[in-house]
């Protein structure tokens, strides 16, 4: 078994779909281990998603990342990293309605940036971004 962290971002929580973004992981057989609902604040955004530092749209994913309460899943399943990037869709919630409307993207999201949910990208990743969510960041 594989762990992977998931995040429903701001948009999705002020929305009211974690409920339901939660109802279909668990359909689709991850097992929800730890959660924790946190204000991510944007010095740890730039951090979490350093990696985009200098793109066009790195200012505003950050002011939307720190815009409201975010839930954090850590999820176990075989092989759960690309298991559930697969089910969260493409990047562009608007352009993943047209071609994977199944998915949590298409589902719950709005645009190119508030696209309702993140998943990591490695198992390595999956391991950082977990420490870095659930042990390194305390909300003021
Ligand atoms: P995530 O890393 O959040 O799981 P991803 O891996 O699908 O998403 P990335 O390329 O890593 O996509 O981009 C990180 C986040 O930055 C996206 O999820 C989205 O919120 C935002 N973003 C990416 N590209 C754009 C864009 N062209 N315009 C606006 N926001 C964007
Ligand atoms: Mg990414």
């Amino acid at each position: 078994l594989q762990r992977t962290l998931a995040l429903v971002k701001p948009d999705a929580v002020l929305s009211g779909h974690a409920a339901n973004i939660k109802v279909d992981i668990e359909a689709a057989g991850f097992r929800i281990i730890s959660e924790r609902e946190l204000r991510l604040s944007p010095e740890f955004v730039k951090r979490f998603y350093a990696e985009h530092a200098g793109r066009h749209f790195f200012e505003g994913l950050v002011d939307f990342m720190s815009s409201g309460q975010t839930l954090a899943l850590v999820l176990e399943r075989h092989d759960a990293v690309a298991a559930w990037r697969a089910m969260m869709g493409p990047t562009d919630s608007a352009a993943a309605r047209g071609t994977f409307p199944d998915s949590m993207r298409a589902k719950y999201g709005t645009d190119g940036r508030r696209n309702a949910v993140h998943g990591s990208e490695s198992v390595d990743r999956a391991r950082e971004e977990i420490r870095m969510v659930f042990e390194e960041f305390t909300e003021e």
